[in-house]
């Protein structure tokens, strides 16, 4: 099928790309193209709503499927069970983390959860998790960051002047969850992680976060500091040494049920005490400033328009919907101000240090040193590197007996 290429980016590399300036949004979802990478179909269907029914039958499980996958997992994380927990929910108070847990505690499973001290968590965000975890009679386990290095790493991103600034941030979450597993001997790191809010995400918009070549890439160019405390986690440890060799596993545990995001606020809401932040990811301050006004404002990306995408693809919202509720506008100007001035003071960056970030030539990830590559093969073959080191053994368990 050809593909009609529309995008705003000129040169990538070696590859020129057509440049049509004109505006277009998709007909099915609400992407459009403020993605530069987006692609259109003949219907005036896009390369990400697209992707989504073409997998959703490989990637979300639905009735009988869903629950015998589900039972099947439970009862191997029990009988997996080498400590004291059988998995360890990293909490950050959002719906879907917070669901997450919920979710995990009726199956009857025994998490430790992880709230993770960056600095920026939101008064609410600590309330929520706070009554969700009583509630839920819960053990507790608090990650404070050392905030000296994750402010150098957060200038850095911004001087780097690239769209994915808040990979310091979900690069700690990500790697403290795993180094707390491991010490603590927990075989499973159960996450809210999820096709039916987040299936859509343009990779310019916000390149993984997992990727410790680009995040230190980027700190050695623009940072001032030596990084002792910050927890990584490098290609190695991620592909090889956790999942084969401390066969630590991840379970995204909301693609083996239903979930209906609206219907999971109100039990958070009814049960839990909890309550809503206005967006996705605005338990953390500076989250709701990076996206709520950092990338539209500097890139003209809204990441509301894929997660808005990701509810109308598995059903949950209309295209009509989508687009009214883009017109709502929960972060005003006074908060954006108000978190301006925080955000800044925090940081130690001056006014006019900022509006020089924010007029800064942009830059993508692809302009800096990443595992991009390497990381896109291995998630697209991992199945087969498994195999490959299973067979392995077996030939080395039967040689021996
Ligand atoms: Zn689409």
């Amino acid at each position: 099928m050809e593909f009609e290429k529309i995008t705003g980016i000129e040169e990538r590399g070696e590859t020129v790309i057509k440049v049509k300036s004109e505006y277009k949004i998709c007909t099915r979802c609400i992407m459009d193209t403020t993605d530069p990478e987006i692609v259109f179909d003949e219907n005036g269907y896009c390369n990400h709503c697209r992707w989504y029914y073409a997998n959703v039958n490989k990637i979300v499980f639905k009735g009988d499927d869903a629950e015998k996958r589900l039972n099947q997992i439970v009862e191997e994380i029990k009988a997996n069970r080498r400590g004291e927990y059988d998995g360890i929910i990293g909490l950050s108070g959002g719906v879907d983390s917070s669901h997450a847990i919920v979710k995990t505690v009726e199956l009857g499973l025994k998490p430790l959860a992880v709230h993770f001290d960056s600095g920026w968590n939101s008064e609410l965000a600590v309330k929520n998790i706070e009554n969700l975890v009583r509630k839920l009679n819960v053990d507790l386990y608090t990650f404070v960051i050392d905030w000296e290095e994750m402010r150098d790493l957060q200038k850095s991103f911004f001087y780097a002047s690239v769209a994915n600034a808040d990979v310091p941030q979900d690069h700690a979450i990500f790697a403290a969850l795993w180094k707390i597993a491991e010490e603590k001997k927990i075989s499973y790191i159960i996450s809210g992680s999820n096709y039916a809010t987040e299936c859509i995400l343009p990779t310019e918009w916000g390149y993984d976060s997992k990727d410790s070549k680009h995040l230190k890439a980027i700190h050695k160019k623009f940072g001032s500091l030596k990084l002792k405390k910050y927890p990584t986690m490098s290609f190695f440890k991620l592909y090889i040494y956790c999942p084969y060799i401390k066969r630590i596993k991840s379970i995204p545990i909301l693609n083996y049920m239903p979930y209906v995001k609206k219907e999971a606020m109100k039990i958070l809401e009814n049960e839990f005490g909890w309550r809503y932040y206005g967006g996705k990811h605005y338990e953390s301050v500076f989250t709701r400033f990076f996206q709520g006004y950092y990338l539209p404002a500097k890139f003209g990306y809204d990441k509301r328009k894929a997660h808005l995408s990701s509810l109308i693809v598995s059903g949950q919202m209309t295209r009509d919907e989508a687009l009214e509720e883009m017109k709502q506008n929960y972060y005003t100007e006074e908060k954006i101000r108000e978190d301006k001035t925080f955000i800044l003071k925090k940081l130690g960056l001056t006014e006019e240090e900022f509006a020089k970030i924010m007029s800064l030539p942009k830059k993508t990830f692809r302009d800096y040193p990443s595992n991009y590559m390497l990381q896109t093969f291995f998630n697209r073959y991992t199945h087969l590197f498994g195999r490959f080191l299973r067979s392995i053994k077996t030939n080395l368990i039967s040689k021996s007996s």
